[in-house]
């Protein structure tokens, strides 16, 4: 760990910023190795929490790919200096803003979207010059043996390198001193992050999560919203940070929500869940057991099978649980999905407001009046008026949380960003130079008169 965090400290004092055209030429590099392995990567994550080939297809592998072909795009467009007006007082000069890689990043990965999930800052990272070491999750073990296969191929150890391990190998290489630390995972781990990074002043990007509400009121198109529910709820198995957490349904059409729900549950997936193969595994019995225990003591309205050899939890419907309960109160982050009945929008308030700042919110309503009061009353990172989690795919939108739910945010311009920061650089011409600033100063009364413009 050290010999390849020395040397990747060396390699970039030495080179600084590799030319953009040799950056240019790792992506594409990078983009043709995925695309030789994608057999073996859809094969790990697979192997990992067996999620379904679409699945890896569509959230793994395209997002991936999208984000390369952004890269490959437009990185000579983004790289370009700036040029701003001068400043009068500097009079005359030339003024620009360069975009410089932070130097020797660290991200540390997850697993839930585990291939995906790691690649994409890598992607954001090289692009902009960084040298890079990748922490993968240790719960996802294939995925991330393929991770470092791939980047090992192309890159040479010094200028990216995974290195496998849990919390211990995260917690000894937040010891040393990176430039930038990306992070994603859980809040309680992003706290410990910020707090170890702290001591060294570092900036961070931080990808947390959070409860994220579902509001539907009395107008939403029912049948077509318990379809968009069900597919990003239990896409993964409920494993995805902007998964629909809780729904707040208006009283008058929650029972019927709720039946919709189900009924589009065994339209995907059948009567024999847990024999179909498009429904993805619980990732650990760490993880399984968690879930077990929030689905105790609640009467549920639909699902609610388990399999404790196969890692298996039914997508299961739980009616107005207790607000108090573990379930209502940690974030869920698998198949179980409360339906809470709401009747004034000052409850809808009361409950979103009694959780942190979300990572997503997600409305179903044909009221404009409605979807702009929920859209713009609560903080949250991102969300959807009638549809779930799709933002995510639209790289022209920023990805990140606010307050507990994240800090930072990136995906194509917005990842260039936070993985450059912006240098600024004013060029004073040697020509001509005003002499009224240098002592002894004998322009003060004619400066008391200038000041007045500024004033
Ligand atoms: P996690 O926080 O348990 O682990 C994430 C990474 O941190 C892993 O690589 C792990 O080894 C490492 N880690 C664990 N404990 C550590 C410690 N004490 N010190 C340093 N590193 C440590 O998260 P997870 O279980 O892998 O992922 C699930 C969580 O991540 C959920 O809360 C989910 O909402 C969040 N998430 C957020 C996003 C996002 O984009 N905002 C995406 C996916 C997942």
């Amino acid at each position: 760990m050290n010999q390849v965090y020395q040397s990747q400290r060396q390699h970039f004092k030495n080179q600084r910023t590799p030319h953009i055209s040799e950056r240019l030429v790792l992506l594409q590099k990078l983009k043709k190795s995925i695309k030789n392995n994608e057999a073996a990567i859809i094969k790990a994550i697979y192997n990992d929490f067996k999620k379904p080939e679409f699945e890896s297809l569509t959230t793994e592998l395209l997002v991936v790919y999208k984000e390369l072909n952004l890269f490959i795009k437009n990185l000579k467009k983004w790289q370009k200096p700036k040029k701003v007006s001068s400043d009068l007082i500097n009079f005359p000069s030339s003024d620009y803003i360069y975009n410089v890689p932070w130097g020797h990043v660290l991200v540390i990965s997850p697993w839930n979207y585990p291939f995906q999930l790691a690649i994409t800052p890598i992607i954001g990272a090289i692009a902009t010059g960084n040298t890079v070491v990748l922490k993968p999750s240790e719960y996802a073990p294939q995925t991330a043996q393929i991770l470092e296969h791939i980047l090992s191929e192309i890159f040479k150890a010094e200028h990216c390198q995974v290195i496998q391990g849990d919390a211990e190998t995260a917690d000894h290489l937040l010891d040393l001193k990176w430039d930038f630390v990306f992070f994603t995972g859980s809040v309680s781990v992003g706290k410990i992050i910020s707090q170890k990074i702290a001591k060294h002043l570092t900036p961070h990007c931080l990808e947390l999560g959070g409860k994220n509400p579902c509001i539907i009121d009395s107008t939403a198109d029912l049948k077509l919203t318990a379809k968009r529910i069900a597919w990003g709820k239990f896409i993964n198995a409920g494993q995805t940070c902007i998964a629909p957490d809780y729904l707040l349904v208006h009283h008058s059409v929650c029972k019927e929500l709720a039946q919709h729900i189900k009924s589009s549950i065994q339209k995907f997936y059948g009567d024999q869940i847990s024999l179909f193969d498009d429904y993805a595994r619980i990732i650990s019995p760490k993880h399984y057991k968690r879930l077990k225990k929030l689905m105790e003591n609640h009467s549920l309205y639909s699902g609610g099978d388990f399999d404790d050899k196969e890692l298996y939890i039914a997508p299961t419907l739980i009616l107005n649980p207790d607000l108090k309960s573990d379930l209502m109160q940690e974030e869920i982050f698998g198949p179980l999905l409360p339906i809470i009945s709401y009747e004034t929008n000052d409850e809808i308030a009361e409950i979103v407001n009694s959780f942190d700042k979300p990572l997503a919110l997600y409305v179903f309503s044909k009221d404009r009046g409605f979807q702009k009061e929920m859209t713009q009353n609560f903080d949250f990172g991102g969300g959807v008026i009638n549809d779930t989690i799709v933002h995510f795919v639209n790289d022209k939108l920023p990805f990140g949380g606010v307050g507990n739910s994240g800090i930072g945010n990136y995906h194509g311009q917005f990842s260039f960003a936070t993985f450059t920061r912006q240098k600024a650089i004013v060029h004073r011409k040697t020509y001509f130079d005003i002499p009224l600033k240098y002592p002894p100063y004998q322009s003060t009364g004619l400066f008391k008169k200038l000041l007045k413009f500024f004033r």
